[in-house]
């Protein structure tokens, strides 16, 4: 099993509250037992434990410092965590931070710069959209805090090293006629689009039935507008998914059926599968084996019974998908989509229905410019 991306949650707390976010406000509970930052000794010890898997494996992942809100630790921590990070993993191993934006300052940039790891700060669209789920303990929206966060990013002298994109949950009830040409005018380097955490059992925002399309019909309108766009801003999720149809491979999980190996250490050191599984029950994202940087190879979780289990869970098993026209380009989609309690994780995608009509159009699109496999 290789390892692709490991998610180091550096605080486990934050300074906003988002509506939708599946760390705390999807019931479960398990933040509150977590130390609110990680300490010294245990980035020590992740940096290590990483340092060995580097050594013992010439796979390269991606390291990316998450939270709750990464940068709640301040310039100078994390300063001291990146170096540690940037000291023991081979310089081409990327390492990110994923951001709500607002605590963005200078001195962090130039941390980043210094230290070589870029930044993605959540976005979900203009003041009214993005103010709608993404606000403070308050109440209040970010909008405004988050666009000068941005904005500084934007300025900064190592702009296109640090800024690697947006990143914005999807409402299918906005415009995306809208949204798009809004996202233009920030000229990010990229942006990512993500459904929102739900499944069977738990219905994500939006959509009103588990057949219904509002996401694939959004989606669709969003593809049309991308692809007629001389000058477009990369979109991530549709460009893996224009690859995958015309044969190609995507760049993440939730598209395609290559395998990607995600892992997560808390801000105690315990390593736990991708922490989104979370949307499913309480629990889904942790191991039985009480697994923790502090004490254990990773390199030898990589190769147990138990990490080849929760691996193998992005692979559909529904016969559904398995016989599906459309499985090597939605690939069953995320795991965590597929939920339903009375059947686990044993069914095709809540978004099958909006990911079939976005697929088709794809198709008919590269069949338009006879791009068509
Ligand atoms: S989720 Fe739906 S579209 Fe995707 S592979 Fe499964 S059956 Fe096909």
């Amino acid at each position: 099993m290789k390892l692709d991306t490991v998610l180091i949650k550096v605080a486990s707390r934050c300074n906003i509250n988002c509506s939708y976010c599946y760390v705390y406000n999807l019931g479960d509970t398990s933040w509150k037992g977590m130390p609110a930052q990680i300490s010294l000794e245990t980035i020590t010890a992740v940096s290590d434990r990483l340092l060995a898997l580097s050594n013992a494996d010439n796979h390269p992942f991606a390291t990316v410092l998450h939270g709750g809100e990464p940068l709640l630790l301040g310039a100078m921590k994390l300063r001291l965590v990146l170096k540690e990070l940037r000291e023991k993993l081979p310089e081409t191993y990327p390492i990110g931070i994923q951001t709500n934006g607002i605590l963005i300052t200078n001195e962090i940039l130039d941390v980043c710069s210094e230290l070589k790891a870029s930044i993605s700060v959540s976005v979900d669209g203009p003041k009214e959209v993005h103010d709608k789920d993404r606000v403070g303990h308050d109440g209040e929206g970010t909008f405004d805090k988050v666009l000068s966060g941005l904005q500084l990013l934007s300025d900064h002298r190592d702009r296109d090293f640090l800024y690697t994109g947006i990143l914005s949950v999807v409402n299918p009830a906005t415009n995306p006629e809208q949204i798009y040409p809004f996202f233009k005018t920030l000229n990010p380097p990229a942006i990512d689009f993500l459904y929102r955490d739900g499944n069977h059992t738990t219905l994500p925002i939006g959509k009103t039935a588990p057949g219904s399309t509002e996401y694939g019909v959004w989606f669709v309108r969003l593809l049309d507008m991308y692809l007629a766009d001389p000058r477009p801003i990369r979109i991530r999720f549709l460009d893996d998914l224009i690859k995958l149809t015309l044969g190609g491979l995507g760049t993440k999980d939730g598209a395609g059926v290559t395998d990607y190996g995600v892992l997560v250490i808390d801000t105690d050191g315990t390593i736990t599968k991708n922490d989104t599984l979370k949307s499913s029950f309480d629990g889904a994202d942790r191991f039985h084996q009480n697994w923790s940087a502090m004490k254990d190879d990773i390199a030898k979780i990589l190769s147990s019974v138990e990490f080849a289990d929760y691996h193998s869970l992005q692979k559909p098993s529904s016969p559904v998908c398995k016989t599906c026209p459309d499985l090597t380009v939605c690939g069953g989609g995320m795991t965590l989509h597929r939920w339903k309690n009375e059947t686990g994780f044993n069914n095709p995608s809540i978004y099958c229905a909006d990911q079939k009509i976005l697929i088709g159009r794809i198709r008919e699109h590269l069949s338009e410019a006879e791009l068509s496999l």
